[in-house]
């Protein structure tokens, strides 16, 4: 489906029923597959043939939704993973492992950081962290020999700060690595990063993907372009005989296009299982279809109500990509000319009793830890997500005190902006 442009890969990609077969794509609630004979079944089992016999490593119903996936960033093969940070984790992990090292923004979601500056630190794989804004020099000065690949946001939850992804993928390049982008809050209706360079994208398809707040899920979509083979030794675990698998060469067999994600599949799903359910691919499905119809929607009204906040006398400060003014204005138009994201952060004045009273005065927008969702939500990090913090450490960590994140849904932009005008008060 790639001559269709993404409004239609939204509604239709992924799946082409033959006659007579189920137009929606079937779930196949269905754990193991049957054959014929032993033979057949041990020719899957070496990756001689295609086709399922376990759903922890491969399902009809994931592999259709995971192509809709791969067709819409531009990919080449795409999987599914039970969540955002199993997507995450699979995406770094199939290059890297114990001795590696690996440069990664620093202004990323805060269970990536968490996940790669604790528990993938102490697998054994170093991360440093760069500003989003460093210069050229700085982030070539981050590489070390061991360095396996970069990492960033195209919009990152819940800073805001946008990636430059032309500027991340050729420092990467030179230094013979990918570039992974988790691609979460602008999705590939606003930015393909692959057209930018990035080698990887991955999803937590839990939010805009999905988008009505019903199932965890993730997604890797590999660009097939990074070559693997100019930096064999680098990636022996594509480029060299996986023994597991009877001395397959990932890259030999499946070519570039197929190594990457035929790995991740075949020894991380298969030894780790985060599988993302059959019935919950379907739901993401759903949430696909609709995709370019909601996201443009969840930006047009964030930006009526950013426009709204930066006008308010009773509003300290608005941050939003999509706002002219913003201090990442000109980078998102450069990558996202047609929206950003649904998500804004500003701060009440009267500091953190403020922002406090504001939102429990809020009746459309509900208090939770989750964006994206077609109903509004906000978020008071200082009291709840980074409770724990003091108010310096808020600050080191860019969060202050009045700081409110409002994940603006579907409704209705004059509802949200007089529901939050009267929360604001006099
Ligand atoms: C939520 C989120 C994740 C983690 O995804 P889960 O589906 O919650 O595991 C990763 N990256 C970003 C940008 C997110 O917003």
């Amino acid at each position: 489906m790639n001559e269709y442009s993404k409004g239609t890969v939204c509604v239709q990609g992924g799946y082409t029923p033959g006659n007579g077969e189920p137009r929606q794509i079937p779930i196949v609630q269905s754990t193991t597959f049957k054959y014929a004979s032993s033979g057949e079944m041990g020719k899957l089992f070496d990756l001689e043939a295609e086709g399922y016999f376990y759903s922890r490593l491969q399902n009809p119903t994931n592999d259709r939704v995971a192509a809709k996936i791969a067709e819409l960033e531009g990919g080449t093969a795409a999987m599914l993973t039970g969540s955002g940070q199993a997507a995450t984790f699979y995406a770094v992990f199939n290059i890297a492992s114990c001795g590696d090292h690996v440069v990664s923004s620093a202004s990323i979601y805060g269970g990536s950081y968490n996940l790669f500056a604790v528990t993938m630190k102490r697998m054994g794989i170093d991360f440093t962290f760069v500003s989003p804004d460093c210069t050229e020099e700085e982030l070539n000065a981050a590489f070390r020999p061991n360095t396996k690949a970069v990492f960033g946001e195209t919009i990152a939850n819940p800073a805001l700060t946008v990636l430059d992804i032309e500027k991340f993928a050729k420092a990467a390049h030179a230094h013979g690595v990918p570039l992974i982008v988790d691609n979460t809050f602008a999705t590939p209706i606003n930015c393909r990063p692959i057209d930018f360079g990035a080698d990887i994208v991955t999803h937590s398809t839990t939010k805009y993907m999905d988008g009505h707040g019903a199932a965890i899920g993730g997604a890797i979509v590999d660009s097939g372009k990074f070559d693997w083979n100019a930096h064999a030794d680098k990636f022996p675990g594509l480029t060299q005989p996986d023994e597991s698998y009877h001395g397959v060469t990932y890259t030999e067999r499946f070519g570039l296009a197929g190594a990457y994600i035929t790995k991740a599949t075949v020894q991380l799903m298969r030894d780790l299982g985060s599988v993302q359910s059959p019935q919950s691919a379907f739901y993401l499905n759903l949430g696909l279809e609709s995709l370019h119809v909601r996201v443009k929607r969840h930006c047009e009204n964030a930006l009526a109500v950013a426009n709204f906040l930066k006008n308010d006398p009773r509003v300290a400060w608005v941050q939003y990509p999509g706002l002219e003014g913003d201090k990442y204005y000109d980078r998102a138009q450069k990558y996202m000319p047609n929206g950003t994201c649904g998500v804004i952060s500003f701060g009440v004045k009267g500091g953190r009793a403020a922002a406090e009273k504001f939102m429990e005065g809020l009746r459309i927008c509900a208090i939770e830890t989750h964006v994206a969702d077609a109903r509004s939500c906000c978020l008071h990090p200082a009291s709840t997500t980074h409770r724990q913090m003091n108010a310096e450490e808020l600050v080191a960590c860019g969060i202050s005190e009045d700081l409110v994140r409002l994940s603006c849904g579907l409704e209705d932009a004059e509802d949200l902006i007089r529901d939050i005008s009267q929360a604001l008060g006099e």
